[in-house]
């Protein structure tokens, strides 16, 4: 028992004064839940709320802020409490939040902080699966396997923060850009075991509270439906990037009924599943983008409340992150926005100023230029680099926003190789950014959950067809219900549709 204390305890040495906040406690202690003498006891439980509360602002802000609205709010805070009143930790000051983040995930901090995303919401059909969700959260505090992965991605973070600078060289520069370590480790996946462990803690806090375990199966399928939507969108390439509930609880359908026969051998039963309950607080729920943090209309990227939109090469696949829009090709040819404030150009002293010493201080740029975007003052420049052993042209544009309230940072790294070909493409964009039109406008609406009733002769390619979703309408249809082509739909049941 000795040897892995006196490795940790090597390890954190080694990277001395990041750790200097956490104190050692290197006693050795029975983990409640699991019955198990736990070396995770290096964080005491008073170290992991601490932990928790330093982290949490930092992971709501990672993952697109708290969802703003009131009744799921209150629903997912209430249910999380009663659950964690069966757990053998009732008396941590537990906290669940639910992001506003269209990507399907769930996961949880050191101390009681746990997160469900609003793109998960949308797919849960009763209490009893989105009980099986927190519950399963839940075990992992309770087993604190969220602390270990803390300490864990503690110690790592040295190497993430020298990535950050180097990135941020090659990047776009900005606050933010560097993920927390929260956030990090939020998208790491657990071990099987863990995961094997955190559904049989979920099993039994579930079914403690009344609910029916089966539901953890039933939300695990649809969980396989999204990661094959995921899978078609993606194409054959980035599946490397997966940053969904799957990828960071890698779980089997076998592992889950083992969990759930375990659970019941140890007279862990419920019947619950509580339809009605959940459908009532979905109804209306944002689904995909929110418009409020810009949409993606295929090639072009719109922004109603900031006045702006763009379009990039063909070839290029758009993302919306939190704190930046990025297009990247195949080739790891990449084009990256962000805004920046009034108020830190004029630091700077001005534009020019700004993107040469402020923002390329690590980059020294040449070329610099003043042009004209479609009416908006801009200033350039240009340098070389490498990144992933291949040479690249950096390009950077610093626009000023029509209002002078914001200005807009807009970059490009393109492989020397690729210039030529891709010269005029990356001159469009540039010249692209300008106001949303009104059809643009009305496109980047957003989308909404609607809990509606089958009718009579209603089909299922009826119900799949009406969904408000680019493509994969009978996918969509099943991870949102439940309800493959081949299940019976029984008029006047309660379904989930887009609108
Ligand atoms: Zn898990």
């Amino acid at each position: 028992m000795m040897t892995p204390h006196a490795s940790r305890l090597r390890r954190i040495a080694a990277v001395g004064g990041l750790l200097a906040t956490i104190a050692l406690n290197v006693g050795c202690s029975t983990n409640p839940a699991t019955g198990e003498q736990s070396f995770t006891a290096f964080m005491s439980p008073d170290e992991e709320r601490r932990v928790g509360k330093q982290e949490h602002p930092k992971m709501v802000q990672q993952f697109g802020g708290a969802y703003d609205h009131e009744a799921m709010k209150v629903y997912i805070r209430d249910l999380g409490r009663k659950l964690a009143s069966h757990s053998e930790m009732p008396d941590l000051p537990w906290t669940f939040t639910v992001l506003n983040d269209e990507m399907v995930n769930a996961f949880a901090l050191p101390g009681g902080y746990v997160y469900v995303t609003r793109g998960l919401l949308v797919m849960v059909s009763d209490e009893a699966e989105i009980a099986g969700v927190l519950s399963h959260e839940i075990g992992h505090v309770t087993a604190r396997h969220s602390a270990q992965r803390y300490s864990a991605a503690v110690a790592t973070n040295i190497g993430l923060q020298v990535l950050g600078v180097l990135g941020e060289a090659a990047g776009i520069a900005g606050a933010g850009n560097v993920a927390s370590v929260g956030a990090n480790l939020a998208l790491k996946s657990y071990s099987r075991d863990q995961e094997l462990q955190a559904d049989e803690l979920g099993v039994r806090y579930m079914t403690r509270a009344g609910y029916n375990p089966d539901a953890m199966a039933t939300f695990f399928e649809k969980l396989r439906v999204h990661q094959h939507i995921e899978d078609l969108e993606r194409g054959q390439d980035g599946a490397s990037e997966q940053h969904n509930m799957l990828a960071t609880h890698p779980r089997t359908a076998d592992r889950i009924q083992q969990a759930i026969k375990l659970a019941s051998k140890n007279g862990h039963q419920g019947t619950t599943r509580g339809a009605a309950e959940f459908l009532k607080v979905v109804d209306g729920v944002t689904f995909g983008e929110d418009p409020e943090q810009g949409v993606i209309l295929g090639q072009t990227f719109v922004h109603v409340p900031l006045d702006i939109r763009f379009e990039v090469p063909e070839g290029y696949t758009l993302e919306n992150l939190p704190t930046l829009v990025q297009a990247k090709d195949k080739n790891g040819n990449n084009i990256k926005f962000a805004h920046e404030t009034k108020t830190a150009v004029d630091e700077a002293g001005g534009m020019k100023e700004y993107l040469t010493y402020e923002w390329s201080r690590e980059m020294p740029l040449s070329n610099i230029d003043w042009l004209d975007i479609n009416g908006m003052r801009a200033v350039t420049g240009t340098a070389t680099a490498t990144l992933n052993n291949a040479k690249v042209d950096v390009r950077r544009i610093l626009i000023e926003g029509r209002d002078k309230r914001y200005y807009w940072q807009l970059q490009f790294v393109t492989r020397v190789s690729d210039a030529d070909k891709l010269n005029t493409a990356l001159r469009r964009t540039t010249y692209s950014f300008d106001r949303p039109s009104a059809a643009e406008k009305t496109a980047a609406q957003g989308k909404h959950i609607r809990v509606v009733n089958v009718g009579a002769g209603v089909t299922f390619d009826d119900l799949a067809n009406s969904l408000a979703v680019k493509k994969y309408h009978k996918e969509w249809f099943e991870a949102l219900n439940g309800i493959g082509p081949d299940d019976p739909l029984i008029p006047g049941a309660v379904v989930k549709v887009v609108k």
